[in-house]
This record gives C-alpha cells, sequence and structure tokens, in this order.
C-alpha cells in the first residue's frame, strides 16, 4: 500500500504517521533515532523528541 504524501508534508520535512504516536521523517538529515511505532510498526522518529528537536533548530535558524 503506497503512502499518501502531499506537497505541505514533503515540505516540511516530515509526517506524523497513522496511529499519531510517531513521526515519519521525509527527507534526510535529522539527528534524531528511529524505531519501530508501537501502534503501527513503521520506523518513525519519536514525536515529542523530534517537535522539541524542531522547535530548537527553528529559533536558531531565526
Ligand atoms: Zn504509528
Amino acid at each position: 500500500m503506497e503512502k499518501k504524501v502531499n506537497d505541505q508534508d514533503k515540505e516540511q520535512g516530515y509526517k506524523v504517521c497513522e496511529c499519531g504516536h510517531g513521526v515519519h521523517l521525509l527527507q534526510a538529515g535529522f539527528d534524531i533515532d528511529l524505531h519501530p511505532c508501537e501502534q503501527c510498526g513503521e520506523h518513525v522518529a519519536d514525536k515529542d523528541e523530534f517537535f522539541r528537536m524542531n522547535d530548537g533548530a527553528d529559533i536558531l535558524s531565526k
């Protein structure tokens, strides 16, 4: 089954997985550990960790 990725997802570089427990990384360059999602089994990053890191990077780049 093919995953639907829309333009906005591609642009932001990530997509929250189907069950909402993890984050798919759509672009290389995120320095974060991946693990199989507890709910859907996809390889995802921890959502809390990812957004914490992303917020920090955002602030630094502005
Ligand atoms: Zn999941």
